[in-house]
């Protein structure tokens, strides 16, 4: 029986085990299969306060993981499969293996859809980004592509436009999600170009490391086209990782879990952190936030100082 187990290892997970593990709570985190969560997945963070040469986000996720680790976390690699959250004790399945926990912390991130391309994949940190708010700084005065048709899109595309000297919007039809206000924005603003029923085929070079031409297809001619970019941002939605908690706590239409007063979630002694519940900062500092939040509320729990 564990007294707060939890759930995902990003910025958010390994903050409450910092918390939780210096408040005598001896958490265990499950890992996830995306070990590390976004952070890990990225090159250089800027802005995580303190670090003023900046940090390799794998780097900043190890000294988190060291750090919980020195006040007594333990870390179990896997992923929950099935969770009773119907009373405390919680049982949770991590892979085969049955847990109880007194309290939970599901900081199991949300995944940033990708386009499924192999060069994609090879070259995400190198030059291929998910979020403009952390890598839009190194691209000044460089050339840009976003992918997608929704407000994310839209925002990630203006937010560019600060620093660099062309944004190219491709979307893969002529009709958008995003909202008519975002939309307009980003069509009034001289920096940005939409390129519509356009896919993007390819990213290369894969061997450079970096970003420097991507192929794309006109949906409706055929036409293949190259162009040379310094940087592709795929913004096209990001999935939580919740499904397996579905229809046992308060999650909106796509999923994201609901939090109130924090980071309390529908059930007493679960709570929630990071960007399974935050579909609008998705930022590490926030995350963090948000963990050392999570875990002062399941200690106070825990404590019996809140219902
Ligand atoms: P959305 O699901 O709204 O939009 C995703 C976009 O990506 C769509 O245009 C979709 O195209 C495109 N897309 C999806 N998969 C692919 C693919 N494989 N290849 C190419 N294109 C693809 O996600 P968002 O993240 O934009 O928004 C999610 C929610 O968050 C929305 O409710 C949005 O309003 C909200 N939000 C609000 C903001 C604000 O108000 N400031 C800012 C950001 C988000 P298609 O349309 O053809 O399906």
């Amino acid at each position: 029986m564990h007294k707060v187990v939890i759930l995902g290892s990003g910025c958010a997970g390994l903050t409450a085990a910092i918390y939780a593990a210096r408040a005598n709570l001896h958490p265990l985190v499950v890992e996830g299969w995306e070990k590390g969560g976004q952070l890990s997945l990225t090159t250089d963070v800027e802005n995580f306060p303190g670090l003023p040469k900046g940090i390799q986000g794998p780097e900043l996720i190890e000294n988190m993981r060291e750090q919980a680790a020195r006040f007594g976390a333990e870390y179990l690699l896997g992923s929950v499969t099935a969770a009773d959250l119907s009373k405390s004790p919680f049982r949770l399945t991590v892979d085969d293996k049955p847990l109880e926990t007194q309290a939970l912390i599901i900081a199991t991130g949300a995944s940033a859809r990708m386009l499924g391309l192999e060069s994609e994949k090879k070259l995400l940190g190198h030059g291929v980004s998910t979020c403009a708010t952390c890598d839009g700084f190194f691209y000044k005065e460089k050339t840009v592509m976003v992918v997608g048709g929704g407000d994310t899109a839209m925002e990630e595309a203006l937010f560019l436009t600060k620093y660099a000297s062309t944004v190219t919007l491709v979307h893969r039809r002529d009709g958008f999600r995003a909202s008519p206000i975002m939309l307009d924005r980003a069509k009034s603003n001289e920096k940005i170009r939409f390129l519509l029923d356009t896919v993007v085929e390819d990213v290369r070079d894969v061997e450079k490391q970096s970003v420097e031409m991507v192929k794309l297809k006109n949906v409706k001619t055929g036409v293949v086209t190259d162009a040379a970019v310094d940087g592709l941002f795929i913004a096209i939605g990001h999935n939580p990782n919740t499904a397996v908690f579905a229809g046992q706590l308060e999650a909106d239409a796509d999923g994201y879990l609901i939090t109130h007063d924090g980071p309390l979630t529908s059930v007493p002694g679960v709570y929630a952190c990071g960007d399974v519940q935050d579909r609008h900062y998705r930022q590490a500092v926030t995350a963090a936030g948000s963990g050392c939040m999570a875990a002062i509320e399941a200690e106070r729990w825990l404590a019996g100082g809140h219902p």
